[in-house]
């Protein structure tokens, strides 16, 4: 069972993609293939724990099999600088391919089943994180800014969508987009994040919606233009929504409220020494803003309070498409707040746990940074669906821990990626 999602099947299809990558070099210095120098960065990612390597030795785990030690020795593999050389030119984008083919290979296999939320939906979280800082490596992709000492910062960022479920510390990456998200003319970064956004839905957003998902965000995606992409793609979506942002639409909340006809759920939830009151509010058929072109979106919003001391523990909206009532209100709150395993369970993750995406590997003047953090992410990917199809996989994981950093003693390869001085 889930032969396709185990370690070798993986790899293979990865080392497919490599092979795939478009042959930039003219000349006859070919010794190493573009698929040597991409597994080889891969597996700097990959195996990010020298102790992972060893323990699968101890384990005597079945010849040849499950081993990345021996999947990545038995290759041919060049020099870290022979890497970067040859992966320079290679756009991210050659990578998409194979998120899409792990997600076909999760649908069909009947993993995503159990992550299917409300209306039967997958709920992707998308948000923006930096992966590269530094004053003085630069690219041409690089963004800047100006710090108050008037030196210059370069960086890049990129949209890491994700696949998350209540309660599920498993997040599934999906393709990123690594281009440029903030250009060089200071727009604001929110609204480049956006932009990214809106890059992302359109790319991607038919195929996902014919999956059925629904996209959550933050409250700088719940503006009429992203909404709008969304909607044109057929997409569901919970995201947040502010008052400072969106004073028109609770102006309307206001009003209703204050006409007494602002729906209201209360539900009281004893959680061991104190009982918390849940206060849902909502209304169907908002307007986003002002003017005469609004798009109308549904509205709720959750207070919980201590009930003893009336402290206040949290508060939240969303803006969604999703009609909302009084049976549906806890349901698409619930999904709204999984949007935070973006920044959680990703985003910190991919900075802290191992994966050092803010690291500067490798730069480059074209793709090198992107093409990096796309593998590094992949990666990730990896070890996410290990984790739920591999059980031999899961027990060595448990047996060691937590992840631990591979890119200090990584001599096993005669090479490893080290973050140059930023
Ligand atoms: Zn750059």
């Amino acid at each position: 069972m889930y032969e396709e999602l185990k370690l070798p099947r993986m790899l293979k299809g990865l080392e497919q993609v490599f092979e795939q990558f478009p042959e930039h070099r003219t000349g006859k210095n070919t010794q190493y293939d573009l698929s040597d120098a991409g597994m080889g960065a891969f597996s700097v990612f990959f195996t990010q724990s020298p102790s992972f390597l060893a323990h699968q030795r101890d384990l005597k785990l079945r010849k040849g099999r499950s081993n990345a030690e021996n999947l990545f020795e038995l290759r041919s593999i060049p020099s870290d600088n022979q890497i970067r050389n040859l992966l320079e030119p290679v756009s991210p984008t050659h990578l998409d391919c194979f998120y899409r083919q792990t997600f076909q290979a999760l649908e069909q296999t009947g993993v995503l089943k159990s992550y299917r939320s409300f209306a039967n939906q997958l709920l992707v979280a998308i948000d923006g994180t930096e992966y590269f800082s530094s004053k003085k490596i630069h690219c041409e992709q690089c963004s800047q800014r100006i710090l108050k000492n008037g030196e210059t910062n370069y960086f890049h960022s990129a949209l890491t969508p994700v696949i998350v479920q209540p309660g599920n510390e498993h997040v599934i990456s999906l393709e990123p987009d690594a281009k440029r998200i903030v250009p060089q003319d200071g727009h604001e970064k929110q609204d480049c994040e956006t932009q990214a956004g809106k890059r992302w839905v359109e790319k991607h957003g038919a195929f996902y919606a014919k999956r059925g998902v629904s996209i959550l965000g933050d409250d700088l995606y719940s503006r009429q233009p992203f909404c709008q992409a969304l909607k044109d793609k057929h997409l569901h979506f919970i995201l947040v929504c502010k008052p400072d942002s969106h004073a028109n639409l609770y102006e309307t909340v206001d009003f209703l409220a204050a006409q007494g006809v602002l729906a209201t759920k209360v539900i009281r939830k004893w959680i061991g020494r104190y009982a918390e009151i849940h206060t849902y509010r909502y209304a169907n058929k908002l307007p986003l803003r002002r003017d005469q072109s609004a798009l109308e979106v549904n509205w709720c919003e959750l207070t919980i309070t201590r009930e003893d001391t009336g402290e206040l523990i949290y508060k939240n909206a969303f803006a969604t498409d999703f009609e909302v009532t009084d049976t549906t209100v806890e349901a698409i709150v619930r999904d709204g707040r999984t949007r935070w395993k973006v920044e959680n369970e990703n985003n910190n993750v991919l900075k802290t746990k191992g994966y050092h995406i803010e690291h500067n590997f490798g730069h480059g003047n074209q793709h090198l940074a992107s093409l990096l953090l796309s593998l590094n992410l992949l990666a990730f990917l990896f070890h996410t669906v290990l984790d739920l199809v591999d059980e031999q996989y899961r027990a060595i994981r448990q047996a060691l821990g937590r992840r631990r950093t591979f890119f200090h003693s990584n001599s096993q390869y005669g090479f490893a990626f080290h973050a140059a001085d930023c």
